[in-house]
């Protein structure tokens, strides 16, 4: 391995040293900030989304976090929705309609995911705003960081480098809060007595912030994110782009504001390359689609402000389709297209899974019972030489309230229980209880025999059957 890296990675010039490396050197992206239609957009999504990620573990429900995934007792609190291991697969049908919502949104609409609610890109833009805050905008960031070190300078990046700290175990205390109680957690961290999980993934959350959009960016977009390889799987020709109009814009070429561009034989792009300087990613769209791109339109909006400056028409650069640039469909031709087979199938397994969970949930029985067999005591022969198995249930309640359970055995004649049948859950909670089945001694032939346990909440409506085995020793 050593040699034939140390060759791929850098190789030795023509006998005088000199090493030539074979990876480019990554160019630091200093986006220029934008105002437009789509920028409001993109907003909007981050305090939207910022705000039920950072606001909902504080909520309350009852008598506590409306929101709680409490791995300790393995229990998971949605709101008035309490679900155990067993109610797994609600998690995996969330899943599902997650990736299927993803591909049909991207068949649709192609990255709009990553450019306007994805949280690398929400972070990178929280992120990029303390920088301009406190940097300045990107010429004023590019002059800084070409500076040499000044008092001033240092103030700036140990401000900014103290923000996007305070920001990152922030956005980690708000994670585990997700996990611990928040209200329990803000005790513990205050006071510093935080468990070593806690401690580990509030840090490790920070920290995975801090780099992913102080540093990484759009690397993160670029080289890490594995939707950003497969994504041009889902794409067609009729997909929602962000699409630069070479017919309209080339030849491209600066012109004064009151030239003609058709006597001068220009088209309506004016090359001021702000389309790049915006672009988060650093392409520059007048290439083509590129999978760098990630759908923030940032380069439309800063477009169709030039195009409204030199008066002519917007939307050189918009969200079109491959089809509909070729062709030079209007509008509601685009939309007409967007219809086609794969979406239609997308929506229907989609609208299935939706319909088929939603009828599972309102159909489901809010509580749970495991019948584990007593290993300690195996079939035995008591008193009045009636055969006795033994075995331990545990009652799970997912409701919000108390509830009582009448347990019942059938499945042989004779078979009867010779303990108490009748138990008491709290909400929420679940209890082991110890249950005795008795059959006459010549209720059965000697072997095992299936027997099933019916339980009956008497406080709401449901029923439940278990299935278990009953040994008659020979
Ligand atoms: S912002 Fe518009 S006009 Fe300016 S270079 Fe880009 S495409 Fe051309
Ligand atoms: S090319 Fe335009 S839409 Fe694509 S990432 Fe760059 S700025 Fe955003």
């Amino acid at each position: 391995m050593a040699p034939d890296s140390a060759d791929a990675s850098a190789s030795a010039g023509d006998g005088d040293g000199e090493l030539v490396s074979l990876y480019q050197a990554q160019k630091k992206i200093y986006p220029r900030s934008v105002s437009g239609l789509f920028s409001k957009w993109r907003w909007g999504f981050v305090f939207l989304t910022q705000i039920i990620f950072y606001g909902l573990p504080w909520l309350e429900w009852g008598q506590r976090q409306a929101v709680l995934f409490d791995l300790g007792v393995r229990r998971f609190y949605i709101f008035g929705l309490v679900l155990y291991p067993q109610d797994f697969i609600y998690l995996t049908g969330i899943l599902v309609i997650s990736a299927l919502s993803l591909f049909l949104f991207t068949a649709v609409a192609g990255r709009q995911w990553c450019g306007y609610a994805c949280p690398q890109t929400v972070y990178t833009e929280i992120f990029l705003w303390i920088e301009r805050k406190i940097e300045g905008d990107r010429s004023a960031r590019m002059r800084l960081d070409a500076a040499p070190m000044s008092l001033e300078k240092f103030l700036r990046k140990a401000s900014k480098q103290a923000a996007w700290i305070a920001l990152a175990l922030w956005t980690g205390f708000t994670f585990v809060g997700y996990f611990t109680p928040i209200r329990e957690l803000t005790g513990l961290f205050a006071n510093w007595v935080m468990g070593p999980w806690e401690t580990f993934w509030i840090f490790f959350y920070a920290f995975a912030t801090y780099g992913n959009a102080g540093f990484m960016r759009e690397q993160v977009c670029k080289y890490m994110c594995p939707y950003a390889r497969f994504q041009s799987a889902m794409f067609d020709k009729d997909t929602l782009i962000v699409s630069y109009d070479a017919s309209r814009g080339e030849p491209r070429g600066p012109r004064s504001k009151k030239a003609d561009p058709t006597v001068l034989g220009l088209g309506a792009c004016v090359d001021c390359t702000l389309c790049v300087q915006v672009c988060p990613t650093g392409i520059d769209i007048r290439k083509g689609l590129q999978y760098e791109c990630i759908s923030c339109a940032a380069c439309i909006d800063v477009c169709d402000t030039v195009m409204d400056k030199v008066g002519y028409p917007r939307g050189l650069i918009r969200y079109s389709t491959q089809h509909a640039m070729t062709e030079k469909w209007s509008r509601s031709e685009v939309i007409r297209h967007m219809i086609r087979p794969r979406v239609l199938v997308y929506l229907a397994i989609l609208t299935t899974v939706v319909a088929a969970m939603m009828v599972s949930l309102s159909m489901r029985i809010p509580f749970k019972v495991d019948v584990v067999r007593d290993r300690g005591t195996l079939a035995r022969i008591v008193s009045g030489g009636k055969i006795e198995n033994v075995y331990r249930l545990q009652l799970m309640n997912a409701s919000e309230s108390p509830q009582r359970y009448r347990i019942s055995a059938t499945g042989l004649p004779g078979l009867v229980i010779a303990s108490d049948n009748e138990f008491a859950v709290e909400a929420t909670q679940a209890r082991w209880v110890v249950v005795n089945l008795q059959l006459p001694y010549d209720g059965a032939a000697a072997g095992s025999h299936t027997i099933h346990f019916d339980i009956e909440s008497l406080d709401s409506p449901g029923k439940l059957s278990e299935k278990s085995i009953f040994i008659v020793p020979r």
